[in-house]
């Protein structure tokens, strides 16, 4: 296929630049649908009314217009309701937001593909010992063994099915993995230790496969441990209703030891069986789309990623927009570093030629023609340009929707700061996943560590909203923020933040009570005293100290601890208080490992204004 002249392959995207899929404006059982605004006259027409009724309503609600004069959202709205009718605006794709594009293949174009399973499961459970066992294992004979190649998926052999994996070796509660796997993951692999049962990872890796409606096979691992009890773990999953089937559920269950290799190819095979039901299928004949696995900057050869083709072919020299980048693609090679020319639906390559690195999840396809691929892509980054323009100045997250529910804002730029990279990237996939038509999540930022300096600047300028989960701000950052006006909203419950976020999005923010800071003091010296434990030597840095109060540690800005101080002392003496600028001696409760320079901060629950 790398000669373009044979390319039988069909565009997913009309070469001409008029692609879009149908403007709509009518009445739908009862619901005006539009996807454009309209004028006055056009209303009038559609909503079969007079346009001077139209026009005499608006009047008497102190708006005047033309008959001619195109309408805005809100007010197109207001006329629906005056005139008994719900109104919904649809949102138009075109090619510039080709995800949105619903490819449609005839039934007789589709060819059975191989299934894309995840490997799941709590710490130490055993998924990459899983992983590993199943990558070096030589399956047929065909296969050169041990994968050579780590791109962040490949593809196994079995009874001459392919079967391909994502690799993921994540160990975090919310890994990135985890989430963006759910997204392209056909099957998921549960791996459960037989010795340890049920654990909180397990009872996520659940929820996460079963939200994306994607099925559950269940691996015992350790069966090879004394106290191995796979029956007890059987009665264990069916609180969430992880079912056996001999037990009349969906669920298979094998029996492994990824360490010894044992029934690692009953596994497989059970992996085929679930895959037969949900007859998988795919038409190789278009230009491929996919989702970016794994992606980094390469010293000498530029930008490379892993994209793994879930629908039509991908061939070497095709051009691909990924993100806002294009490029046509220089170099395709498989697992075992080999060079390939094409890759069919569920195959994972690894690709040169991109102009940029993408980002993990990001969705890619792949065009005939580099003058498609290119104008897509700066469409694209235009589009993306203008939303980061849009928005300028701190912004609070009731401000923020407030304009949304006027109509002046859709997109509500985001700032994650995380303890850890895997839940940094967990909450913007699940944040991404609240997008809707009305209100657009832009994610500028996502890392792990402590919310910086840099952070409060990028938030200030691009009018971003600033998360934290599992970190704190120091006090100076605090006040840099309340100078720049960038709120901070700070979240230890990945499902508080999304619930949030979630109530905002519907405008649905209610009073509650929240964390008020009453200030922070910083360990200077310790003393650990038998009986009592380790007292803290600290000076007051911001605020006051309240005896009683619940506090936390800080360590290099992250959260080590939260408690309740158990003692507070000036000098010999119990304080009820101590001020800025002031020592203290601090004992917090059921707390010992104290060290130097650890922030304690002190916080009251109130009732939020
Ligand atoms: P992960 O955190 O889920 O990726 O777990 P690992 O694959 O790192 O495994 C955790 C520990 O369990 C390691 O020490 C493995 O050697 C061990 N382990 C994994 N599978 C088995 C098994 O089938 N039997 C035994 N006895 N140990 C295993």
């Amino acid at each position: 296929m790398a000669n373009k002249q044979k390319d039988s392959r069909r565009a997913n995207i009309p070469a001409n630049n008029s692609f879009k899929n149908k403007e709509t404006v009518k009445v739908h059982n009862g619901v005006f649908v539009y996807t454009r605004n309209m004028s006055v006259a056009e209303l009038a027409k559609e909503l079969n009314i007079n346009a001077t009724d139209i026009i005499k309503f608006l009047f008497l609600n102190k708006k005047m217009v033309t008959i001619n004069q195109t309408l805005d959202d809100e007010t197109i709205g207001l006329i629906c309701l005056e005139f008994g009718y719900d109104f919904k605006k649809e949102k138009v794709v075109s090619e510039e937001n080709f995800e949105e594009v619903e490819i449609v293949d005839k039934p007789e174009d589709l060819k059975p593909r191989a299934p894309i399973v995840t490997i799941m499961g709590h710490v130490d459970h055993g998924k990459t010992t899983l992983i590993d066992a199943i990558r070096s294992s030589k399956l047929v004979d065909t296969e050169v063994g041990g994968i050579s190649q780590a791109i962040g998926a490949y593809q196994k052999e079995i009874s001459g099915q392919k079967i391909t994996f994502l690799d993921t070796p994540g160990h975090e509660a919310f890994t990135a993995m985890r989430s963006r796997g759910a997204a392209v993951t056909d099957i998921v692999v549960l791996v459960v230790a037989a010795d340890d049962g049920v654990m909180p990872q397990t009872v996520e890796a659940i929820s996460h496969a079963k939200a994306a409606g994607v099925p559950i096979i269940v691996a015992i691992n350790k069966i090879d441990k004394e106290g191995a009890n796979p029956e007890k773990l059987k009665n264990e999953l069916m609180a969430y209703d992880i079912i056996p089937e001999e037990y009349g559920g969906q669920n298979i269950f094998c029996e492994i030891s990824a360490k010894k290799k044992l029934g690692i190819s009953e596994l497989l095979e059970a992996i085929l069986v679930v895959a037969e039901m949900l007859e998988l299928k795919a038409n190789p004949d278009r230009y491929a789309i996919g989702t970016v696995i794994e992606a980094n900057l390469d010293k000498g050869e530029g930008p490379k990623a892993t994209l793994l083709v879930q629908n039509g072919t991908l061939s070497f020299q095709d051009y691909v927009v990924v993100g806002t980048a294009y490029g046509k693609i220089r170099r395709m090679t498989n697992e075992y570093k080999k060079i390939v020319k094409i890759a069919t639906p569920s195959t994972p390559v690894s690709v040169i030629g991109l102009s940029e690195v993408p980002n993990a999840g990001d969705h890619f396809m792949a065009f005939p023609t580099e003058k498609q691929a290119r104008d897509i892509a700066m469409k694209r980054s235009l589009i993306k340009k203008q939303e980061e323009l849009n928005s300028s100045g701190g912004a609070s997250l009731d401000d923020l929707f407030n304009r949304i529910h006027e109509g002046e804002v859709s997109v509500v730029n985001i700032i994650i700061k995380a303890d850890t990279t895997g839940s940094a990237e967990a909450i913007k996939s699940s944040l991404l996943k609240l997008n809707n038509e009305q209100v657009k999540l832009n994610i500028i930022h996502c890392t792990a560590g402590a919310i910086s300096d840099s952070d409060i600047m990028l938030a200030s300028a691009s009018g971003a909203i600033i998360y934290g989960f599992n970190v704190r701000p120091s006090s100076t950052i605090s006040q840099k923020a309340e100078q720049e006006k960038v709120e901070i909203r700070l979240h230890r419950i990945i499902y508080d933040l999304l619930n949030e976020m979630e109530a905002a999005m519907k405008g649905m923010l209610k009073k509650e009570k929240v964390e008020s800071v009453t200030g922070q003091a910083e360990v200077r010296s310790l003393i650990k005293i038998s009986k009592i434990g380790t007292v803290a030597g600290c000076y007051v840095t911001s605020g006051v100290i309240k005896a009683n109060s619940n506090v936390r540690i800080l360590r290099n800005g992250i959260i080590t601890y939260e408690g309740k101080i158990k003692s507070l002392k000036r000098f010999k003496d119990d304080a009820k208080e101590v001020k800025e600028g002031y020592e203290c001696g601090i004992n917090i409760e059921n707390f010992n490992d104290l060290k130097e320079l650890d922030i304690i901060e002190g916080y009251e629950m109130v009732e939020k204004e």
